[in-house]
């Protein structure tokens, strides 16, 4: 076979379709983020960013950056081993610990990255208990998908956010089976949030497992930060918490919390928690650095839901068509890879402001769209730039405009 021909024919398909990624050079600017600098072939030049899971500016939080330095200058760089192998540090207990006591549980286990935990955690859980059944929300993200595959139990999907197809399905399965029912609090791509409460009832009434994925909810919802759950006086009715270190926590890292027998479960037979490299001492001082700021200050979470209502308030009062929903995600909707992939190149080149076009298969065709993330770190002019390049695309584009409220 020729392998580089395989390569390149399949690379050249992913171009024609409009589904190529291309990675952005950046250099994020300690203090001054969402400003960052953009390195491209014709030279650099700065740009804002409107696109980051960095929700609340953490990544440059000063407690963080110092708990961090400070680990570095104490521990040196790396963890030296797996968790197993001389590789839990004191400062991955502590983690551990502020994390169980984020969500109300007796423990919590860290792992490299919010995928892996839910890819090992749910592979483990679903292979290493006889005759699971997982029910899976059908718009889950791809590392609950590849951890449930992984584990090849069987697997029923659920139309995404609907309890009565839930329930059907949970109807229909042998009661005597062990089931797991999988989901998210706030879905990242429509920003849309399950109706836990009633998951949980339905799981109390089918005998099933409830395995919540908080990670665009930890650190931005809840009095402490400890997402949809927490804001609702739901976490003691759900069986796991995941969630990440990377996105409003501003570091790197993912984990669950669960009961002690369970996380201890997990921590015993999952490969991908086991035979990998512990994090740095670094970031899980810094992550719990992080945790910790934003468990005491609501300053963030409220500064955060400001901003998010302006930009939305501003969106339509030109019209700018973007989806309604209760989080802090803001998908405005194209509908077309090209004319997608045209507004975010030139919302860069044009006016230095940066939104990844999101295209199929991260969303299904003809709901191509950009995903805007405003922050706290977002200022009053950075806000007048967005709107303003938006408007003019709208126009030059000739896209459709939501009716004004006035009309
Ligand atoms: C980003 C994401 C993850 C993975 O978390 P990382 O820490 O980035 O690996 C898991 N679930 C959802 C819903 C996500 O959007």
């Amino acid at each position: 076979m020729d392998y580089q021909a395989h390569f390149r024919s399949r690379l050249a398909a992913l171009k024609d379709e409009g589904n190529y990624r291309v990675f952005m050079d950046l250099q994020r600017k300690r203090g001054h983020f969402p400003q960052a600098l953009w390195t491209h072939e014709n030279g650099a030049g700065d740009v804002t960013i409107w696109c980051s899971n960095d929700y609340l500016g953490m990544g440059q939080h000063p407690k963080v950056l110092a708990a961090m330095h400070e680990a570095i200058d104490r521990y040196g760089a790396g963890a030296g081993g797996t968790r197993n192998i001389s590789g839990t540090t004191h400062e991955h207990v502590v983690l551990e610990s502020e994390l169980a006591d984020l969500h109300g549980k007796e423990a919590a286990l860290v792992f490299t990255s919010g995928y892996v935990s839910n890819w090992a955690a749910l592979g483990t859980l679903a292979s290493q208990i006889p005759d699971m059944i997982v029910f899976s929300d059908s718009l889950n993200h791809a590392s609950m998908i590849e951890g449930i595959r992984h584990s090849r139990a069987d697997k029923v999907v659920w139309k995404h956010n609907d309890l009565n197809d839930l329930e059907r399905k949970l109807r229909s399965v042998d009661p005597g089976r062990p089931k797991l029912i999988a989901f998210e609090s706030v879905y990242s791509m429509d920003g849309d949030i399950a109706p836990i409460a009633e998951i949980c009832d339905l799981a109390d009434r089918y005998s099933a497992m409830t395995y919540l994925d908080e990670v665009h909810a930890v650190g931005l919802y809840g009095p402490r930060g400890g997402g949809i759950a927490e804001r609702e006086g739901l976490m003691d009715r759900l069986t796991v918490i995941e969630g990440t270190l990377g996105k409003a926590y501003g570091v790197v890292g993912g984990y669950i919390a669960a009961s002690r027998e369970l996380c201890d479960f997990v921590r015993s037979f999952a490969s991908g928690f086991i035979f990998t490299t512990a994090l740095p001492p670094a970031i899980a001082a810094a992550a719990t650095a992080s945790i910790r700021h934003l468990k005491e200050s609501d300053r963030e979470r409220q500064a955060h839901k400001a901003i998010v209502a302006e930009v939305r308030s501003r969106f339509d009062e030109l019209g700018i068509p973007h989806v309604k929903n209760p989080s802090h995600i803001i998908p405005v909707m194209v509908g077309n890879p090209g004319k997608c992939k045209f507004l975010s190149d030139t919302l860069l080149t044009e006016f230095g402001i940066y939104i990844q076009p999101i295209n199929y298969p991260t969303v299904p065709k003809g709901t191509e769209r950009l995903r805007i993330t405003p922050s706290p770190v977002h200022a009053r002019g950075d806000i007048d730039r967005l709107v303003a390049g938006l408007h003019s695309l709208w126009s030059d584009c000739q896209l459709a405009r939501r009716p004004l409220a006035a009309e």
